[in-house]
C-alpha cells in the first residue's frame, strides 16, 4: 500500500510499504477519509512524541473487510488504572494515540483493535465523518466547562473543533455564541452552524471562552475576554508556552481549564452530532497533496473549513 511517512521535521515521503497484518483482536481497515488538522501540521513541524519514521493521522474513518463503514476511536491506555476503568483514558499515564505514538491514517490501510470501531449511520457522508474526531474534542471540553443555557460563549478559532463547540452551544440553547477566525469561509460555516456574532478584540466579555488555537496571543486574548468569575478553556497546541498575567487571573477569579481529546462515550456522542456538517465545508485531497496542505497551514493559510485526506481516492 501507499503511506506517507514523516521521516524528520518537515520531511514527508510517499512510500510503498507492506500492508499491515492484523494481530489477534484487530481488523484491517480500508481507509476512506482522514481528518487533517492541528495535530498533523504541528507534528509535521515538530514530531514531538512521534517515533520516526511515523505515519500521522488519528481522525480515521473507513471500511472493514465485511463492508461495514466505521470511525476509529484512536486512544488507548493501560486498561486497568482508575482513569481507564472510568472511561477517562486521556488521563492515564500511559495514554497513546493512533497516529502519534503508533502509525496512523496517512496510508491506504491500517490494522486497529476491533473494540475501537464505531459503526457509521448509513446517511452520513465521508465528508461529514471527518468531523467526528474534532467534534469529540468539543463534547469533552463542553462537559469540563459545565456550560449552561444562560452562558454567553466565545470561540477562538472556527475550524472543525470550533464548529463542534458552536454545535454544542446551539444544542445547549446558549443565546450568545460569538466566534473569532481569520478565515471568512470559517466564520461563514460557524454562522451557518449557529454562531450569531464575531468576537470583538476586548470590548465583549463572555461567561465561557474556548481557545482552539493555542498561540500566545489567542491564549492571552481568551483570558482577557472572559468575564470576571468566568471560565476559560484551552484546547489548542500551537505553542507550549503562555504569557499569562496571573495577578489578573487571581483578582478576577477566572477559572482556567485544559481540555484534551475525549472518552470513548464522548467519541460515540460526536457521531450523532456531525450530521449538521456540510459536505461543501470539506476539501478532499490525495496522499500526494498532503505536504502542500500542511505547509499552507503552517503559513497560517486556512481557506477551507476542513481538509480530508482520501488515500484510496474519491468521486
Ligand atoms: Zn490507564
Amino acid at each position: 500500500m501507499q503511506a506517507l511517512r514523516l521521516q524528520s521535521t518537515k520531511l514527508l515521503q510517499l512510500q510503498d510499504v507492506p500492508d499491515p497484518v492484523p494481530s489477534p483482536g484487530e481488523v484491517l481497515i480500508n481507509i476512506e477519509a482522514v481528518s487533517i488538522g492541528g495535530s498533523e501540521y504541528l507534528g509535521y513541524n515538530n514530531p514531538g512524541l512521534r517515533p520516526l519514521p511515523s505515519i500521522m493521522g488519528h481522525g480515521i474513518t473507513g471500511t472493514t473487510p465485511a463492508g461495514q463503514r466505521v470511525a476509529v476511536y484512536p486512544l488507548s491506555g493501560c486498561g486497568v488504572c482508575e482513569f481507564c476503568t472510568a472511561d477517562q483514558v486521556q488521563l492515564c499515564d500511559q495514554w497513546a494515540l493512533i497516529g502519534v505514538q503508533s502509525d496512523g491514517g496517512f496510508a491506504q490501510r491500517i490494522a486497529v483493535p476491533e473494540q475501537a470501531l464505531f459503526p457509521l449511520p448509513a446517511q452520513l457522508s465521508w465528508e461529514q465523518a471527518v468531523f467526528i474526531e474534532p467534534f469529540a474534542n468539543a463534547v469533552n471540553a463542553w462537559a469540563l466547562a459545565g456550560v449552561c443555557a444562560e452562558d454567553s460563549i466565545a470561540v477562538i478559532g472556527a475550524g472543525s473543533l470550533g464548529l463542534g463547540l458552536v454545535a454544542m452551544a446551539r444544542e445547549t440553547g446558549c443565546d450568545i455564541v460569538h466566534v473569532r477566525d481569520l478565515s471568512s469561509a470559517r466564520i461563514q460555516a460557524a454562522c451557518s452552524a449557529g454562531a450569531n456574532g464575531t468576537v470583538g478584540r476586548t470590548e465583549n466579555r463572555y461567561d465561557v471562552v474556548f481557545d482552539t488555537v493555542g498561540s500566545t496571543e489567542t491564549r492571552s486574548s481568551a483570558i482577557k475576554i472572559t468575564r470576571n468569575g468566568g471560565k476559560c478553556v484551552f484546547m489548542g497546541f500551537a505553542t507550549p508556552d503562555a504569557q499569562i498575567n496571573m495577578s489578573e487571573v487571581i483578582r478576577q477569579q477566572k477559572t482556567l481549564i485544559g481540555a484534551f481529546v475525549y472518552s470513548k462515550s464522548q467519541f460515540e456522542q460526536a457521531i450523532e452530532r456531525v450530521s449538521c456538517c456540510k459536505d461543501e465545508w470539506v476539501r478532499n485531497i490525495s496522499l500526494a497533496e498532503v505536504e502542500g496542505c500542511l505547509t499552507q497551514f503552517l503559513a497560517g493559510k486556512f481557506d477551507t473549513v476542513k481538509i480530508a485526506l482520501r488515500p484510496n481516492g474519491y468521486e
